[in-house]
């Protein structure tokens, strides 16, 4: 029998991946295995929004074809769902009654959408948006000129409306919240967007929920909470989402709202790692453990979780939530605290008069924030710099994005007034840093 070390990997995703070609450049002689419930082999997720709205070919959305697997001496086990986890006699149970031994777990399953619990909400016509079957299945309800209701407008809400645009339907979105983007953004920046979107020709409804949907085979209709019924030839419904880890049950691994994880990626259970939109792991942002669902924080914490497997010391320095997107034309890029608890309810500190730079100071039990912004609603301009002290917390930029990838990387390091001020009028570059 081989000693070989045996890494089992649950999920064929970005952390699952990252964490297999980690592990074989640690361990040229480790056995591996990946167990993914999709048919496919790694492919880009975060395309499946272009691919529905045709900006991008099938063919483009894979990341490694089945030759990477023989490559990298990877045994994959696609369309098929692990389904228990015996940590007391290291085994998995597969959905095809298989049990696969382990020496060392990942848990990189992702999330999956939440769905809406309303009539209708089963009808033909309604659908999530996470994979590439989603797209292709929601693609054949939605011919150029029809009706599309999305639900929800966050990341995925905004991506599904923007696909859906772009294949020429029409699209309204509903939204619970007061704002688009409410995890990303603030009223302030999120406002721009709404403006670039209604610009476009999408419909958005803010504070509004969608009570039931309407149809006989399948979906015609949707009811707003407000009483009015719009037509709705297809839904996509982008609500958030929520870590896989039923499957988890009963095996001891500690739990939050994801797998808790320390700096090493490891949970309370000797042997198993977990990775990606599963986990919860150290945020340097927030400076408190959270899920931060993100495809760069899932290829990072595979990696370093496979590392770790196979025996390295490969510390995670933390994650923060991040977006860059661009909404009809409109940059956004944010990251770290955008919304610091408690904002809004103090008076602002200071306000430069003709410059649009306000500063607040925000007290809050979770600690005390400066906030400075800029705002030029004609121009579409906005920025917001979030700081505890002198350590950037967080920062917001919708527009022109000159310098806010640079500014957004300061995150969690201590910032000078220049770097502030520069990246308010658009000028910061990392050359500043360290003058
Ligand atoms: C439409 C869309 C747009 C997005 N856009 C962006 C973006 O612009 N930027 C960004 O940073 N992020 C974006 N994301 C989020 C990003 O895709 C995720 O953060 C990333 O895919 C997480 O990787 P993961 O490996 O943790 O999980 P996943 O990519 O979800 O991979 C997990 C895999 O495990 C499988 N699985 C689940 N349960 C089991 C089981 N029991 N047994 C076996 N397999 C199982 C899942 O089906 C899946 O194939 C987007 C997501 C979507 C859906």
């Amino acid at each position: 029998m081989s000693d070989a070390m045996r890494y089992l990997i649950l999920g064929n995703g970005a952390a699952g991946v990252a964490a297999a070609r980690a592990a074989r450049s640690a361990d040229p002689a480790g056995d591996i295995t990946i167990v993914g419930d999709e048919p496919y082999p790694y492919y880009a997720r975060v395309l499946t929004s272009y691919y529905l709205g045709g900006l991008v070919l099938r063919e483009r959305l894979w990341l490694a074809g089945e030759e990477w697997y023989e490559w990298q001496r990877v045994r994959l086990i696609k369309g098929r769902r692990a389904v228990a986890v015996d940590t007391g006699s290291c085994r998995v149970g597969l959905d095809d009654g298989r049990e696969l031994p382990y020496d060392r777990l990942l848990v990189a399953t992702g999330a999956s959408p939440q769905q809406i619990d309303v009539p209708g909400g089963k009808l033909a016509g309604v659908f999530t948006l996470r994979t590439i079957d989603d797209a292709t299945a929601i693609g054949k309800f939605a011919p150029p000129g029809s009706q599309a209701v999305v639900i929800g407008g966050g990341l995925v809400g905004i991506k599904a409306a923007e696909g859906l645009h772009a294949r020429g339907l029409h699209v309204r979105l509903v939204v619970s919240s007061g704002r688009l983007l409410s995890q990303a953004l603030d009223d302030a920046g999120a406002e721009l967007v709404r403006r670039a979107m209604a610009g476009a020709g999408f419909t958005i409804h803010l504070q509004e929920d969608v009570i039931a949907l309407e149809g006989r085979e399948k979906v015609t209709a949707a009811v707003l909470r407000s009483g009015v019924t719009v037509p709705a030839d297809v839904v996509v419904v982008g609500k958030g989402v929520r870590p896989n880890v039923e499957f988890l049950q009963g095996s001891g691994v500690k739990m939050d709202r994801g797998i808790l994880v320390d700096d090493y990626l490891a949970t309370n259970v000797p042997g198993v790692y977990a990775a990606g939109d599963v986990a919860q792991a150290y945020d340097y942002a927030w400076q408190e453990s959270r899920i931060n669902a993100i495809w760069g924080n899932a290829v990072e914490q595979g990696r370093l979780a496979g590392l770790n497997m196979a025996g390295r010391r490969a510390p995670y320095r933390g994650g923060i939530g991040r977006n860059s997107l661009v909404v009809n034309g409109l940059g956004v890029i944010s990251g770290g605290v955008v919304n610091p608890p408690g904002e809004g309810q103090g008076s602002p500190a200071g306000h430069k008069e003709g410059t649009g730079v306000n500063v607040s100071a925000v007290r809050s039990p979770h600690g005390d924030y400066q906030v400075v912004t800029r705002l030029d609603e004609k121009h579409l301009y906005y920025r917001k710099a979030v700081l505890q002290g002198r350590r950037l917390a967080g920062m917001v930029a919708v527009g022109p994005p000159g310098g806010a990838g640079g500014f957004q990387s300061l995150i969690g390091r201590e910032v000078k007034e220049k770097y502030i001020a520069g990246f308010l009028d658009g000028s910061f570059t990392w050359a500043m840093v360290g003058r």
